[in-house]
């Protein structure tokens, strides 16, 4: 029989298995938006999003209620890695009479706590009270947090009642009830209520407490996760098992001599609990969504929805009924300090009805609820030499143990106290395979604090907690740390890194101010684009225009009518294309091959350039068996271009590495048919030259005819769209519409646009080949958003607000820092690592803050790329609806470039942003295959149909 309840004790390592991944599955459900309120681990966020660094220091103060205590401690810190913190405390009593009364009383009496415990502590030294003092609350209660300074008590517990504090924020009735007392002290001199009547006010300092800050709120157990944190070696994860004891330096210590004393510190409900750090958008019921948050998991309740019913034993059931919350806290029931000698008094009784135990002996001490207490149990426990001391201990019970009987009691304590710290370490696993997870790791090395009298009182628990969790998580390697000075120092290294990081978003804030635009920055630039459009279409001032507007002859867009084969080509891009494009009334197919033009046909001459054009034609169409049709061609030629006609454009200068000669200044499509003509190539006809911001609308054109607005963010950015011929100051007729080609990526050369250019861009403009042109591309495109953050990037290590102040040659180096790293760092939810990975290519020692940085310098740089985009877009819609007199425009955008496909979030904002400034306008935006290869056919093809249509 005593086998049997041994066995029952005893949790097979196939059901930990189990066990750690149900865990985890309530970890996931308590996290998450849609579940958490079901979830029985409630994983609370707490707003602390990093650990200390070692270079905190100062002064900080720390306000634990606890009880019927509360506890006031002065920790300073010296920059030195947390090595040798100065702590000084007092504790006050708290009279019942207040856990029951108002909630202003409390916090009043909590202040008066304060106000006393500094006079006290700065009594001999006076010119401390001058600085600024950071208060941590430590408020072990159900709060529901919103900010690490801002938490809404959900419900009173430990004998708590006080009226009117429930429902709201903590920190702002503390903080109130601080500055009260400083009024009060300046006003009367001494207005000091009970419990310290009468004492003489020259003790006190007048108004010490108006330097006194509550800045951070916390729970009692992240305490533990940042007082084990040192320099270089941040821990996160933390285990509390029991009650906690301190060491501490007593704040007589000032007065007197050192004296090193054991202090019972917060826990005062002998709980189990665990916090981690988390990957912050994994917590979705907080806001912050980069970096890490610390989660107080509350694993206590793990097991209340039945999970753990098969592995609770009868006395399990026994000490559940009797206690105050039956059903609930059922992982806490079996491996919490409060417990595990009620476990043992169940196990007792019931083998002593089985006549196992203790035959024959009066037991009706075992009745009694609480005999047998967690001491008792550890003591006979550790007692593994002899069994006189488990003798003695019963006897003091009042118990009458033969020798077999107390070697058996041993065997059910080491039980029942082995498997609590079983329990522990199937958690502990849990949590380390959810964090290797979650961070995309393969191995995960981390410091785990642990802290409590479970930890402390049972020498086997550290090897059981580190072996255990090593055959449930292998892939984790957990170190364990023993937190040193319990909750109150850990609450002071939260308000300490509080402070610090405070200090730094300060800085932070002011480099990245410049880059935020407001609405009104915004609205002016719509205002802007307007106004350079307008400009740029009236023939007086186009010349002066810097948007350009030039006519492309494209009149309409597709139908849905055009058939028939075409050929495109695409040159100027990153590849030269030809490409057949079949449209037929089910759909477009296309088929294309990518051509290679030698540098010394780029540096050549014209004519020889043109003729290897035709080359790569005749060979396509060869290939593609086309060679007896004669097709219309569409060209994409991506050069700047005077356009006369749709199949007419002067060529104003060649760029990206080409400079054939004899072409400036000449009609591309007259060169490319002169060509044709020398080859007796007779299977084409060039019927239209084509911008690719053209060809990206007519290509989406084709599937949605309400397509009329093109746009481009890839290398560079430009837009098009249909505008009214009556408008186009530029070209004769007043009839009809025409695709403006705007060439919009040089908006703001005339200087409109330099109030919006920060430090960043002007160094990033100077170092281009264009200094000084194509103001508003060198804001949004591919080609300069890497190089804008890796200006930044330079300036906030000169702050010494990242790498630790150290700049590398790398880093220096222009165009190191890609626009695609861009879209990686701020994918959401990309583990850290992988930031860190990029910041490593660049010899960059990237902390983990570091990389949380970086992400917000990239979404700032993006985020505004995007608002630009969309402030110029506003400006084209707002336009075209009002050319057509109506309240309401519907539109679609064609879109192409790498950068609008492929970074996570421009996309979005840039839709966002152009629905806030241009609410009147419905606009879809469609994303183009293949503009230029599609696009080119579909602009042939609708010149043919209007080709034909006029004869
Ligand atoms: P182009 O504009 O020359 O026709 P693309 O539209 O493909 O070519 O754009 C290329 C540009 O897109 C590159 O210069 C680069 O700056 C940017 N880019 C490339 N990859 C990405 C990415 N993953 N995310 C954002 N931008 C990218
Ligand atoms: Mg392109």
């Amino acid at each position: 029989q005593i086998q049997r309840a041994l066995r029952s004790l005893s949790i097979p390592l196939e059901r930990l298995h189990v066990m750690k991944g149900q865990m985890m599955k309530d970890m996931c459900k308590g996290l998450s938006r849609q579940t958490h309120t079901q979830a029985k681990v409630q994983m609370l966020p707490t707003y602390i999003c990093s650990t200390p660094n070692g270079t905190e220091k100062g002064n900080f103060l720390v306000v634990e209620l606890c009880q019927n205590q509360v506890r006031t401690l002065l920790v300073t810190l010296y920059g030195d890695g947390n090595m040798s913190p100065h702590m000084v405390y007092k504790i006050f009593d708290m009279p019942e009479s207040i856990r029951q009364g108002e909630g202003e009383a409390l916090f009043d009496f909590i202040a008066q706590c304060v106000s006393q415990f500094l006079a006290e502590t700065f009594s001999s030294d006076t010119s401390k009270s001058e600085e600024r003092l950071p208060l941590g609350f430590v408020f072990p209660f159900s709060c529901r947090q919103m900010q690490l300074d801002k938490a809404e008590l959900l419900s009173w517990s430990k004998g708590f009642s006080c009226r009117g504090v429930v429902g709201n924020d903590v920190v702002q009735l503390l903080q109130s009830a601080i500055n009260k007392q400083k009024v009060g002290v300046k006003g009367t001199g001494n207005n000091w209520l009970s419990p310290w009547k009468g004492r003489k006010s020259s003790q006190f300092i007048p108004g010490q407490l108006s330097h006194v800050d509550v800045v951070a709120v916390m729970n009692d157990t992240v305490g533990t996760m940042m007082t084990c944190s040192m320099e270089g070696r941040p821990c996160e994860v933390a285990i509390v098992a029991g009650e906690t004891w301190a060491p501490c330096v007593p704040w007589w210590w000032v007065l007197g001599g050192p004296v090193l004393v054991l202090t019972p510190i917060a826990l005062a409900d002998k709980g189990s609990n665990c916090c981690f750090m988390a990957e912050a958008y994994l917590v979705e019921t907080a806001e912050e969504t980069s970096g890490r948050m610390c989660v107080n998991t509350e694993w206590g309740c793990f097991g209340d929805d039945g999970t753990l019913n098969d592995v609770f034993t009868p006395y399990d059931e026994c000490v559940d009924k009797e206690s105050y919350n039956p059903g609930e806290k059922r992982f806490e029931k079996m491996v919490g300090t409060l417990y595990l000698g009620e476990i043992v008094r169940h196990a007792l009784i019931a083998l002593t009805a089985e006549k196992v135990i203790f035959t024959g002996a009066n037991v009706a001490v075992l009745k009694e609820k609480g005999v047998f207490t967690t001491q008792h149990v550890l003591e006979i426990v550790n007692n593994e030499e002899g069994i006189t001391d488990v003798r003695r201990i019963l006897e003091a019970l009042g118990l009458q143990p033969s020798e077999r009987d107390c070697g058996r009691v041993q065997q059910i304590c080491q039980a029942v106290v082995g498997r609590s710290a079983t329990l522990h370490a199937t958690g502990l696993a849990a949590i380390l395979s959810y964090m290797c997870q979650t961070r995309d790791l393969e191995t995960l090395m981390v410091n785990v604090g642990v802290e409590g009298e479970l930890y402390s009182g049972y020498p086997r628990f550290e090897e059981i907690l580190t072996s255990v969790s090593r055959l449930l998580a292998p892939e984790c390697m957990a170190t364990l740390l023993p937190s040193r000075d319990g909750s109150g120092r850990g609450a002071a290294m939260v308000t300490a890194v509080a402070l610090r990081l405070a200090a730094q978003r300060r800085e932070v804030n002011a480099v990245l101010a410049p880059l935020q635009l407001s609405r009104a920055d915004l609205d002016k630039v719509q205002a802007l684009m307007r106004e350079e459009m307008d400009r740029g279409l009236c023939k007086e001032t186009n010349a002066t225009a810097s948007v350009r507007m030039l006519p492309t002859y494209v009149t309409h867009t597709p139908d849905g009518t055009e058939q028939g084969d075409f050929l495109a080509l695409d040159l100027g891009g990153t590849n030269f294309r030809v490409l057949v494009v079949r449209v037929t009334a089910e759909g477009v197919s296309m088929a294309s091959e990518i051509y290679v033009i030698p540098a010394a046909i780029m540096q050549g001459t014209g004519e020889a350039l043109f003729d290897h054009i035709i080359d790569c034609i005749i060979d396509f169409q060869t290939k593609q068996k086309l060679v007896t049709d004669m097709l219309p061609l569409g060209f994409t030629f991506s050069f700047p271009c005077q356009q006369v006609g749709l199949d007419k454009a002067l060529l104003l200068t060649w760029t990206k590495g080409f400079s054939a000669s004899g072409c400036v200044g000449q009609d591309v499509v007259q060169l490319l048919r002169d060509a044709a003509r020398r080859k007796q190539h007779l299977g084409m006809q060039v019927v239209a030259l084509v911008n690719d911001t053209v060809g990206t609308m007519m290509a989406c054109g084709y599937d949605d005819p309400k397509c009329e607005i093109g746009l481009i963010v890839g290398t560079g950015t430009n837009a098009c769209y249909m505008e009214e011929m009556r408008n186009v100051g530029t070209v004769e007729g007043d009839q009809g519409r025409m695709c403006i080609n705007m060439e919009w990526g040089a908006f703001g050369d005339n200087g409109c646009l330099d109030h919006l250019f920060t430090h960043f861009d002007k160094v990033v403009d100077e170092t281009t080949i264009n200094p000084g042109k194509q103001r508003f591309e060198k804001l949004i495109s591919g080609m300069y958003l890497g190089e804008i953050v890796r200006q930044i990037l330079m300036v906030m290590t000169e702050k010494q607000l990242l790498f630790q102040g150290k700049i590398t040659p790398k880093l220096q180096t222009r165009n190191i820092f890609q626009t695609k790293f861009l879209s990686t760092i701020e994918q959401y939810g990309l583990p850290l690592r992988q930031i860190r990975a990029i910041l490593n290519e660049l010899e960059l020692e990237a902390s983990f803050e570091d990389s949380v940085l970086l992400r917000e310098v990239c979404q700032t740089v993006s985020l505004r790329a995007a608002q630009l985009c969309a402030a110029g877009l506003a400006a084209v819609v707002e336009k075209m609806r009002e050319n057509r007199g109506v309240d309401q425009l519907s539109v679609t955008v064609g879109v192409d470039g790498t950068l609008y496909k492929l970074h996570p979030c421009f996309s979005h904002n840039l839709q966002k942003t152009l629905k806030e400034l241009a609410p009147n306008c419905n606009v879809t935006f469609m994303l183009s295959e293949d503009g230029s290869g599609k696009g080119a056919a579909l602009v042939a093809a609708v010149a043919s149909r209007a080709a034909s249509a006029t004869q």
